[in-house]
């Protein structure tokens, strides 16, 4: 079965093989050593002045972003179930939050942004996707947060990254806070959040806020190559080792170029099946269509193609399927998914089989 759900995404073989050695004290030099290898690998894969390694799953470095940089109100951008979850969690932290709502397809604009920091003088903080997961969505962050710091360089730009790094590179000009996690375009298991930390994100911080997630804590320890509570030493390793990997395979730039000729070409050959991508601003880390029969299409895929595409979640459940881009993906394996869809349709009656899918896939990616 080949797995091709935008998180989590399959872990290399090379990456199991490097977290199968026997544990290690994570109070020791020799993790120390691994530890501080990583966090050189980090800067160069963020491009921030900070960065940070937790143990949580990537809830976690949201949630620990929320509590230490909104400190009177979050601007949170909702265009999905991701987005959403900003706005809960300064809930739950009692921190006033005010929310920019969209259908799950659309993307938020510059001038709806400046109009709600217009009105919300207060707010010293916006959160936002790179991109949204629920739907595929890629915001213009770049634009968004250029606008914001015009406005004004106190409010803080927070971006999760999470199906973005690692995919693309993202200009990081604007961005205080940048929140990336180890199960989706890392391709480890889940369990490992990461952050990039502005110089000016780490001064409003003061002395922290929370206990597990003060970052003012971690930033102490981290700087010392070891972590405030017990580091996820297996994933930390892990995580040097795909970096390293992505290193030997012709580094980032290459990493980024195969990933946007995937996803460019899985959308053509989309297209060209006659099927519909479901956002405005389609993101390179997944594929998103909506289908009255995506549920159908879905389960076609698994039991008769051998391959794992994911639904939707919450009102578009059934409505959408979402075709994973980011890793370390094989042409031949994205070649076959797409392959499998214009099978499925065939199968369902809905298009004779004559190998479009295929064919334009292949025609993109290898630009023929
Ligand atoms: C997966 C994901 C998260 C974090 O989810 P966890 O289940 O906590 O790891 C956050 N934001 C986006 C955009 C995601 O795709």
């Amino acid at each position: 079965m080949l797995l091709f759900t935008p998180g989590p995404t399959p872990v290399p073989e090379s990456v199991r093989v490097a977290m199968a050695g026997e544990t290690l004290h994570h109070r020791t030099p020799e993790f120390e050593a691994i530890f501080e290898r990583t966090r050189t690998l980090l800067f160069e894969l963020l491009g921030m002045d900070e960065v940070l390694m937790l143990a949580s799953s990537g809830t976690g470095a949201m949630e620990s972003a929320v509590i230490n940089l909104a400190h009177s109100k979050l601007l949170s951008i909702n265009s999905g179930k991701f987005g959403e979850r900003f706005g809960k969690i300064a809930v739950a932290h009692g921190i006033a939050n005010v929310e920019i709502k969209h259908e799950w397809d659309t993307p938020a604009t510059v001038a709806e942004v400046m109009e709600a920091l217009n009105a919300n003088p207060d707010v010293d903080a916006i959160a936002i996707q790179i991109c949204e997961s629920a739907g595929g969505l890629r915001h213009n962050v770049e634009a968004i947060a250029a606008a914001v710091k015009a406005y004004n360089p106190a409010i803080m730009v927070i971006a999760d990254g999470i199906t973005a790094v690692g995919v693309e590179k993202i200009n990081v000009t604007h961005i205080d806070c940048l929140i990336s996690g180890s199960q989706k375009a890392l391709m480890l298991p889940p369990g490992l959040a990461i952050m990039g930390l502005s110089n000016a994100a780490i001064s409003k911080m003061g002395s922290g806020k929370g206990y597990y997630f003060n970052l003012v804590t971690e930033i102490k320890n981290q700087r010392k190559n070891t972590t405030a509570w017990t580091a996820a030493t297996t994933l930390v390793i892990g995580l040097e080792s795909i970096l390293n990997r992505i290193k030997d395979e012709g580094g980032l730039d290459n990493l980024y170029d195969i990933t946007a000729r995937r996803a460019h070409a899985t959308r053509e050959a989309m297209i060209a099946l006659g099927l519909h991508i479901y956002p405005e601003t389609p993101a390179d880390s997944m594929t998103t269509v909506d289908d009255v029969d995506a549920k159908t299409i879905r389960s076609l895929l698994k039991k008769e193609f051998e391959v794992n595409v994911a639904g939707g979640q919450d009102h578009i459940k059934e409505l959408i399927f979402r075709i994973n881009h980011m890793g370390l993906i094989s042409a031949y394996e994205a070649a076959w998914a797409v392959n499998a869809v214009e099978l499925a349709l065939a199968k369902m009656g809905r298009r004779a089989y004559d190998g479009t899918a295929n064919r334009v896939f292949n025609t993109v990616y290898f630009g023929l």
